[in-house]
C-alpha cells in the first residue's frame, strides 16, 4: 500500500472547495488544513503538546535553516525531525530554494543548482535538485518538496519562463534522485510561472503529469497585490487533477485560508499567524486586533469571547496585554497558541461547511465580518521583518 493517500470526502457544488483526507506514515490530515511553520524545527514558543491541543495535524519545517543549523546529518543521527523535535505527527519540509533566493546571499544560479552563502556565518553552500533530496531524506519529513525557482515580483516574461522551465527540469531530476532514498517519503511537484497566465497553466499541466501524489503552488504571495494571486489560481486550478491534494505555498492569513479554499486549495502554510502574534496581532472573527492597545488594559474577558484556545479559557485579555507590555516570555506562548488555534478552528469550520454544502455562504459571511490588515500595513511589516532577519 502507498504510504500516502488522498481521498475526497465532499465537494462544494458552486466553488472549487473540497474536503479531503490525507494519510501519511505519521497520521492522517483532514483538509482543508493550516500547517503551522516550525522554521527551526520548532513552532516558535509552542511545544508539540500545545500544538496538538490547538488542533495541529501537520507542521512544516524549513530545509534551508535546518541544513545550516544544526545540519541534516546531525538530525538524521537522532532519527530525523520527528524524534529530534518530539513531534510525532506528519511533517512537510520545503526545499530551501525560497530562502536561498530571499534570505541567503545567492552567488550563482546555474542549471546545476544554486550557490549561496549562509546568512549565519557567510560559509559557502550549494543546493542542487539532487542534494535537496538527500538533505530531505535525512530530515525525514512525510512530505518533501523539490528545489524550484521562485521568480521575483515583478519580473519580465522571459525571466518568468526561464525560471519555470528550469523548475520543471529540476523536478524531473529530483524525481530520479529520490529513488535512491526513503520510499515512505512523498515528493510533491511545484507549479511556478510567476504572474503570466499562460505560464501558470503550462506549469500546472506539466507538474500534474509528473508521477507525484500532490502539488504545491509556489511563487505567490511574494509582494504582488492579493487580487493578482487569486487571479493566478483561477488559471492554475482547472489544470490540476482532482485526485491530488493542492498546497498553496507560504500563504495562510485567515482571509487567505477562507478565499483559497474556494479556489481549490487544500493545504496552507504561513509564518504569519505566529509572527504577528509575537508582535501583538491577535486574530478574532472581526479581524486582527493589537493586544498592546490600551483598550485591553482592564479587559476582564478573554481575547475573543467564545474562543476555545488554552489562552482564552484561562486568561483575561488584560493579563495577556500586561504580559506583552512587560515583554514577558509567557506572552509569546499565549499569543501564539491563540492564533494557531484560531487558524485550525477556522480550517475545521471550513471543512464542516464544505461537508454541509454551505461553503460559499460561510466564506461570504466570514469575509464580510473579518477586517484584514490593509495592504500598506502588511507591506511595511514585511519590510521590517525582512530587515530584522537579515540583521
Ligand atoms: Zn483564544
Amino acid at each position: 500500500m502507498s504510504p500516502f493517500t488522498f481521498t475526497i470526502d465532499a465537494e462544494c457544488p458552486d466553488s472549487w472547495a473540497r474536503a479531503g483526507t490525507i494519510s501519511t506514515p505519521h497520521g492522517t490530515i483532514a483538509t482543508p488544513i493550516f500547517m503551522p511553520v516550525g522554521t527551526q524545527a520548532t513552532v516558535k514558543s509552542v511545544s508539540p503538546e500545545e500544538l496538538r491541543e490547538a488542533g495541529a495535524q501537520i507542521i512544516l519545517a524549513n530545509t534551508y535553516h535546518l541544513m545550516l543549523r544544526p545540519g541534516s546529518a546531525l538530525i538524521a543521527e537522532f532519527g530525523g525531525l520527528h524524534s529530534f523535535s518530539h513531534w510525532d505527527g506528519p511533517i512537510l519540509t520545503d526545499s530551501g530554494g525560497f530562502q536561498v533566493f530571499s534570505l541567503g546571499h545567492l552567488r550563482k544560479l546555474s542549471e546545476d543548482g544554486a550557490d549561496f552563502t549562509s546568512h549565519l556565518d557567510g560559509s559557502p553552500h550549494m543546493l542542487t535538485p539532487e542534494s535537496v533530496m538527500q538533505i530531505e531524506s535525512e530530515l525525514g519529513a512525510d512530505i518533501i518538496l523539490p528545489l524550484d525557482i521562485c521568480a521575483a515580483y515583478p519580473c519580465s516574461s522571459q525571466e518568468a519562463k526561464a525560471a519555470m522551465e528550469r523548475t520543471h527540469r529540476w523536478a524531473e531530476r529530483a524525481l530520479i534522485e529520490k529513488e535512491k532514498y526513503r520510499p515512505e517519503q512523498t515528493l510533491f511537484g511545484i507549479v511556478q510561472g510567476a504572474f503570466e497566465p499562460e505560464l501558470r497553466q503550462e506549469s500546472a499541466r506539466f507538474t500534474a503529469n509528473l508521477p507525484v501524489p500532490g502539488l504545491s503552488i509556489g511563487g505567490l504571495s511574494v509582494g504582488e497585490p492579493k487580487a493578482m494571486m487569486w487571479e493566478m489560481l483561477r488559471y492554475v486550478t482547472p489544470e490540476l487533477p482532482r485526485d491530488k491534494p493542492r498546497h498553496l505555498l507560504g500563504v495562510g492569513s485567515p482571509e487567505d485560508l477562507v478565499a483559497g479554499v474556494g479556489l481549490g486549495m487544500d493545504m496552507f502554510d504561513c509564518v504569519l499567524p505566529t509572527r504577528v502574534a509575537r508582535h501583538g496581532g491577535l486574530f478574532t472573527r472581526a479581524g486582527r486586533v493589537n493586544i498592546k492597545s490600551a483598550r485591553f488594559r482592564s479587559e476582564h474577558g478573554p481575547i475573543e469571547e467564545g474562543c476555545d484556545c488554552y489562552t482564552c479559557r484561562n486568561y483575561s485579555a488584560a493579563y495577556v496585554h500586561h504580559l506583552l507590555r512587560a515583554e514577558e516570555h509567557l506572552y509569546y506562548r499565549l499569543g501564539s497558541i491563540h492564533n494557531i488555534r484560531f487558524m485550525l478552528r477556522l480550517a475545521g469550520e471550513l471543512r464542516a461547511a464544505i461537508i454541509a454544502g454551505n461553503y460559499s455562504a460561510f466564506r461570504d459571511e466570514f469575509l464580510a465580518r473579518y477586517a484584514p490588515a490593509p495592504e500598506q500595513v502588511r507591506e511595511e511589516q514585511r519590510e521590517k521583518w525582512r530587515a530584522a532577519r537579515l540583521r
